[in-house]
Parts: C-alpha cells; sequence; structure tokens
C-alpha cells in the first residue's frame, strides 16, 4: 500500500487533539483551536524582467490572536501548501505561549522559487503580497518575519509598501529587519543561544556539571553554530558537528573526540552552513557518514539541521551515554522515535521551546521599533536568557509535578494559557 503523503496540518490537529483530550478542554474551545481564525488566499500579479506578467499565489494564516496580535515568518517555496501553511501558524501560536510572550501565531506563504527569480522580481512579489493583505496586518494585528528563503531585504521591501500604504513609518509592522533599519541587534545568535540556556538549566537540573559533558551537534548553519559557540563557553565538549555537501548531494559528520575549534571551522563553512571537507581532514577531522553525529559518544544530542531526523531506524543507534536531547530544529524526532526516546529514559527539550530564541528576539525587536529605542547587545542577550530559562524552569516544573513528557508538558501549558485568554475574553 503506498504511503498518504506526510500532512503538517493534520499532524498539528492530532498533536493538539491529544493535549486538548487530556487537559478536559470543551468542545468550543476544541473546535476554536484547532483550526485557524482566519487564513487569506490571494493573487499577486508580478511584472517579470522580460515585460510578461506572471500571477502568484500568496497565503496569510492567522491561527490564534487572543494573546496578542499574531506572529510568524514568510516562506518563499515552489511546493508551498496552505495545510503546510497552517500547521506552521498553529505550532507558532503555541511556541509564543509557551514562552509567555504576548503574541498569537500567522504564517504566510508565496508558491515562487526565489532561485529563478530576479532581486528585481522578489520585490514585486513581496511589495505585491503586503499591498493584498494591508489591511489584515500590522503592529497590533499581526507582524510578519523572514522564513525560508525570504530575508531582512524582502522584509524591508514589504515594510517599505506597508508604509507608503498606511501613510507613515512602521518598524514594528515586521520583524527580522537589518540593524540599523529596525532590526535588534542579538537576533542572529538568539535561537542558538536560547538552546544552550536551556539545555544549561537542564543539566543543573539533573546535577550534571556541563564542563564534564560531551555533545554531538547535527547542522552548522545558524542555530547550530551559535549553539556550539555558547555550549562551548561554558565549557562542554563539542565533538561532532554534521552538515549537507552541495557537491556530493549528501551530508556528512565531523567528528573531533577533543572537541571542536569553533572559530576555525567557521573560517572554512561557507554561508549555506557546508564544511569544506579537504580542509578539515587537514584540521584533524574525522569524516563520517551523515547519520553518525547520532551515534557519537555524547551526553547531549542537538539536533539543529531539518525536520524527521530522529526517527523510529535512527533513534536505536543513540549512544549509551546519551542523557538530553534539545531540539534545536523544528520537527526533528518523529512519533516513532519519540516511544525510543521515552523508553530510554531521555530528557528531551522539544523544539518549539528549545528553539523559541529566535521569535523572543523578533518580539524584542519589535517592542524596540515600538519604543524607537534600541538596546545594547548585552541587554537583549540578558533579557532573552531570562524569559529562556523562565520558561525552560515552567515546563520542566509541570513535567515533574505530573511525572509526565516534556513535550506533553510543554504543550499542556502553552495550549492552557491560549484556552483561557479565549474563554476570558468570551469568545468560548
Ligand atoms: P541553516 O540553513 O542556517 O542551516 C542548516 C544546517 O543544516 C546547514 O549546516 C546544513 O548544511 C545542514 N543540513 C542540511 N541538511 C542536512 C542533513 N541532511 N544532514 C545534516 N545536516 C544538514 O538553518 P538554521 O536557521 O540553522 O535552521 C536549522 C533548523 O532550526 C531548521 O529546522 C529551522 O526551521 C529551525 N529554526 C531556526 C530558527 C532560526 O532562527 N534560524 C528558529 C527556529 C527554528
Amino acid at each position: 500500500m503506498a504511503n498518504k503523503p506526510f500532512n503538517a496540518f493534520k499532524l498539528a490537529q492530532d498533536q493538539f487533539d491529544s493535549v486538548a483530550e487530556q487537559l478536559g478542554l470543551d468542545q468550543a474551545t476544541k473546535d476554536l483551536l484547532r483550526n485557524p481564525d482566519r487564513e487569506y488566499h490571494f493573487n499577486i500579479p508580478v511584472r517579470m524582467d522580460d515585460g510578461t506578467v506572471k500571477v502568484f499565489k500568496g497565503f496569510r494564516v492567522q491561527h490564534n490572536d487572543a494573546r496578542g496580535p499574531c506572529k510568524g515568518g514568510i516562506r518563499f517555496h515552489p511546493q508551498e501548501t496552505v495545510d503546510t501553511v497552517r500547521a506552521l501558524a498553529m505550532w507558532m501560536t503555541w511556541k509564543c505561549s509557551v514562552v509567555d510572550i504576548p503574541l498569537g501565531g500567522g504564517k504566510g506563504g508565496v508558491i515562487c522559487d526565489p532561485h529563478n527569480l530576479s532581486m528585481r522580481e522578489q520585490e514585486g512579489i513581496c511589495r505585491g503580497w503586503v499591498r493584498q493583505i494591508a489591511r489584515n496586518v500590522g503592529p497590533v494585528q499581526d507582524v510578519p518575519a523572514p522564513d525560508v528563503m525570504t530575508s531582512g531585504q524582502h522584509m524591508v521591501w514589504i515594510m517599505d509598501e506597508y508604509e507608503k500604504i498606511h501613510g507613515g513609518k512602521f518598524p514594528g509592522f515586521i520583524t527580522g529587519k537589518p540593524v540599523g533599519i529596525g532590526g535588534s541587534l542579538g537576533r542572529t545568535e538568539a535561537t542558538g543561544y536560547g538552546v544552550i540556556y536551556v539545555l544549561r538549566e537542564a543539566l543543573r537540573e539533573m546535577g550534571i556539571d556541563i564542563k564534564s559533558t560531551r555533545a554531538a551537534f547535527q547542522g552548522f548553519g545558524n542555530v547550530s553554530q551559535y549553539a556550539v559557540k555558547l555550549y562551548k563557553e561554558y565549557g562542554g565538549t563539542p565533538v561532532c558537528v554534521s552538515c549537507w555537501d552541495q557537491e556530493d548531494q549528501k551530508s556528512y559528520t565531523f567528528s573531533k573526540k577533543q572537541g571542536i575549534d569553533i572559530d576555525a571551522l567557521l573560517n572554512i563553512t561557507d554561508r549555506f552552513g557546508g564544511i569544506d571537507k579537504k580542509q578539515a581532514q587537514a584540521a584533524g577531522y574525522e569524516i563520517l557518514p551523515g547519520d553518525a553525529w547520532i551515534e557519537q559518544e555524547a551526553d547531549i544530542l542537538i539536533p539543529a539541521a531539518l525536520e524527521n531526523q530522529v526517527t523510529g531506524e535512527t533513534a536505536p543507534k543513540i549512544h549509551k551515554n546519551v542523557k538530553i536531547m534539545v531540539e534545536g530544529a523544528n520537527g526533528p524526532t518523529t512519533i516513532e522515535a519519540d516511544k525510543v526516546l521515552k523508553e530510554r529514559g531521555i530528557f528531551i527539550i522539544p523544539d518549539f521551546l528549545a528553539n523559541a530564541g529566535g521569535v523572543m528576539c523578533s518580539y524584542f525587536e519589535q517592542v524596540q521599533c515600538n519604543m524607537n529605542y534600541f538596546w545594547p547587545k548585552d541587554e537583549v542577550l540578558g533579557k532573552l536568557d531570562a524569559k529562556m530559562t523562565d520558561a525552560y524552569l515552567k515546563v520542566s516544573g509541570l513535567a515533574r509535578k505530573k511525572k509526565i513528557y516534556m513535550r506533553d508538558a510543554a504543550y499542556m501549558i502553552a495550549i492552557q494559557r491560549v484556552a483561557e485568554s479565549c474563554k476570558m475574553r468570551g469568545w468560548v
């Protein structure tokens, strides 16, 4: 029998249904929260470089705004589907809620492939996207951000068009902007550092000295590079990272038992997080197959590359020393792997808690824009640490109290807070 195609929205709804049942939510609250509040589908006509007009399909999904304006990225992807955008919008609601920032969940997308579009054409898509939705997004309604294949440049075009439409300056309408034009210091580090702040707290609770630990990382992009850096600064030993090799079209693990030299490794890494094999070999790295990161002798695993990596097939290969897994990536662990991890008693810090540093810093960017006053980097990172630590302690406290899995505890806190806000507003 052919495998059913993966539907992210179905998965998001199943996860919600299971926690809603455990929380005993009433039917109206369940009906409200298992579907988006609003969604917009629109055409974006763009005059292409060759003079023809091409019509692109755009979306914005606003899952829930009971706790504050919706927040979430805009993705440019040729295989974008509205169900993926719906799922991602719902996960944003839970992510903002679990770290207790006053925002709801949203996500947007355009079906397009930026590899085949000039910068002028991409600018046309950005300006066209916001022209279609300008009345339904804004600093007090819905605040977009960069995501897959969109960058700070795209955000500035979108902001510029929005400001032309509304006649004024509204930098708090969109985040992920470059520093100097409304961006926040610390955003580049935020997700990776956030991963290590929560790891530090978990180790402290377990009575393990971070200096005695070894960690294996999957990926060496934005999240992983800063996670490795801070973990090393705290005295831990990162034993390997892995990355995708564009030339060979497969991934490799770069291992050094005595620990990675992060600055030297960054010097031989391209802007997509790909490491030069020859130079790595010369620098004493053992180059292993892509999956080998999971088998390394380590106390901590940090998947920070992409989804579906810790599976029913790979999870049994996890080294017996591993005590903690911190999910830097979104959705790195399958349901089958979760069962293996539970049985082995490996402590999980789930993705929407562990990697929330990015959205937290986006929230700080919005706050700074609204005040028109920008904080120094140390202040941003200090606030990030305090909020991430607080969120972690609430989730681990509930997991201990109810003797439940960390992922379930995180979902319970997140969903409960949103459900209560809906109730207090009189929506259900
Ligand atoms: P990135 O594109 O900067 O880096 C990805 C890294 O993973 C690269 O080193 C790449 O070579 C590697 N990689 C890709 N395929 C691989 C494979 N099959 N095996 C091993 N390595 C592979 O991405 P990023 O921004 O670091 O994001 C990583 C993950 O974290 C994604 O799941 C993303 O959704 C999630 N995330 C990122 C942020 C953020 O602020 N950047 C925030 C929240 C969640």
